[in-house]
């Protein structure tokens, strides 16, 4: 037992989870977006959502970084609560970084100074030092060589994954991702993919809003199904589209596969 003792206490975070999700109530106006959301993602999990357009996948993840406020529950980052104070706020968006649809790059910065920025303003490291871990990432990405272009410049998958390295560049605990290959032309989808699926391969903590069922099934430990701000069902990606349960999940993956 003293052992044990021991162990857990060289070890303090090991039995929190990175993201903690509580009884999670939201709403827009009188519409009823998220209801009654639990949902824990350990530290190394990999979670895929899926649902119908509108069901509340993207409002979900936005509530983790508090880029969506909700109105009831309780939200947990690596151990920290949300509330209402900016260092709160502060700590928890520089541990969790997001990838969206539309890449959201600042169009009028390099990709270099896309990877910078943060880096240099949030965490103040100096700009050399940011300069070489953007382009460590870059080369991550397998994009070195576009470091001095400007996002227009890129093709879509060129500029998804400058979005991914910009937000390792935080050195972030957890990923985000909203759907991130779905304003993709078909033939830049994979070269997004490989790069989360090399992410995920090296043990990052990812919440993953996608379609991509092939990517559910290679990377995804669990898959979560939402519909109407509900989650109907989750489960290993085997069992989710081998032997899906409820007959909403049904209907779905009569649609998507
Ligand atoms: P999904 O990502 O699954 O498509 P969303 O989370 O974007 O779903 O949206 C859930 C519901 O909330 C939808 O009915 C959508 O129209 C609504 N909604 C999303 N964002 C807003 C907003 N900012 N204001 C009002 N309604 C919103
Ligand atoms: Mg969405």
């Amino acid at each position: 037992m003293a052992a044990t003792s021991t162990t857990a206490a060289a070890t303090p975070k090991a039995n929190i989870s990175a993201v903690s999700m509580r009884n999670i109530n939201k709403w827009y106006g009188a519409m009823h977006v998220l209801r009654n959301v639990n949902l824990d993602v350990a530290s190394g999990e990999r979670v895929v959502i899926c649902g119908p357009s509108g069901s509340g996948k993207s409002t979900l993840i936005r509530c983790i970084n508090r880029l969506e406020e909700h109105q009831e529950g309780e939200i947990a980052v690596d151990g920290v609560k949300l509330d209402q104070n900016r260092a709160t706020l502060d700590t928890v968006r520089s541990e969790v970084g997001m990838v969206f649809q539309s890449f959201n790059l600042f169009p009028h910065l390099t990709v270099l100074e896309n990877c910078t920025l943060a880096p240099m303003l949030v965490r103040r490291v100096p700009r050399h030092e940011a300069e070489s871990l953007a382009k460590s990432y870059l080369e991550r990405v397998r994009i070195p060589d576009q470091a001095n272009k400007f996002p227009g410049q890129l093709s879509g998958g060129q500029q998804q994954r400058v979005a991914i390295a910009r937000a390792l560049c935080m050195k972030p605990k957890i990923m985000l991702f909203d759907e991130p290959t779905s304003a993709l032309d078909p033939e830049m989808v994979k070269e997004v993919l490989d790069t989360m699926v090399s992410l995920a391969k090296d043990g990052m903590t990812m919440i993953c809003v996608t379609h991509e069922m092939g990517f559910a099934r290679e990377v995804a430990d669990r898959v979560v199904f939402m519909d109407c701000g509900e989650i109907v069902e989750s489960g290993h990606p085997d069992a989710m589209f081998g032997a899906p349960k409820s007959e909403r999940l049904q209907a779905f993956l009569g649609q998507v596969l």
